[in-house]
């Protein structure tokens, strides 16, 4: 049993190893404007590392955008600044990272953000910007978080409301059950080979994820160790176009 295991396991490995070597997401042009939109530090590494990785090697001008500061731990200067150096690490640019501390924002998993003081912000920054890719959480938010789910609706409700620039498009990362969420690379072959928007990382990328991560000192407890290591999100995005 145990050498079968290891032999699915070895051809597992191999195939994650070429498409993250091989793959080229051609779905975002190269140097394009984009802005990717969390709601809390540490969302950049924990959710959206093979994305932004994948889009600085391909010259594109990537622009974090996060939406509150992770006040719901009073350690509001410190997660600023793990913030700043998760973005260092991962290559993101100290002009480009705008963290929002808008009162009405909170972090907090029981505060539902208004819709219309969150879809003004994005939309502020997408025109400032002149974004022209937008990426954030779809509507159930990875982990349910409800300021996660906020800025989806608030994307939805552009989009519906027809406020979104013309030549912007809106790119929502897929939730994934709970048990497909810790399967880490395993099944990167299949999803890979079944969406048409999605980043790979490659090994190199997955230690600069790791390395990231570990810039959120206060953030840094056992469970989260787990998740680096078993995490799908570390290993690749996949997308749905709103
Ligand atoms: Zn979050």
């Amino acid at each position: 049993m145990f050498p079968f295991f290891l032999a699915l396991l070895s051809i597992f490995y191999t195939l994650y190893f070429l498409i993250a070597q091989f793959s080229h997401s051609s779905f975002i042009k190269d140097k394009s404007k984009i802005l990717i939109v969390t709601a809390h530090p540490d969302d950049e590494c924990m959710f959206f590392a093979p994305t932004i990785l994948n889009l600085l090697r391909h010259n594109c001008h990537v622009y974090l955008l996060c939406l509150s500061s992770g006040r719901f731990y009073n350690k509001s200067s410190v997660r600023k600044e793990e913030l700043r150096q998760s973005c260092k690490t991962l290559g993101i640019p100290a002009g480009n990272l705008i963290i929002s501390e808008h009162g009405q924002l909170p972090d907090n998993p029981t505060i539902k953000w208004s819709r219309l003081k969150t879809s003004s912000i994005i939309l502020k920054y997408i025109r400032h910007l002149s974004a022209t890719i937008v990426i954030s959480f779809d509507e159930t938010g990875i982990s349910g978080h409800l300021n996660h789910i906020a800025v989806c609706e608030s994307l939805q409700y552009l989009s519906i409301k027809g406020q979104l620039p013309e030549d912007c498009e809106v790119f929502l990362l897929k939730t994934v059950f709970l048990l497909q969420k810790y399967l880490g690379f395993l099944l990167v072959p299949l999803l890979y080979v079944c969406t048409n928007f999605c980043f790979v990382s490659t090994f190199h990328d997955v230690k600069t994820t790791w390395k990231s991560m570990k810039n959120h000192k206060s953030q840094f407890v056992w469970f989260r160790k787990l998740y680096i290591i078993f995490s799908q999100y570390v290993y690749i995005n996949t997308f749905i176009k709103l």
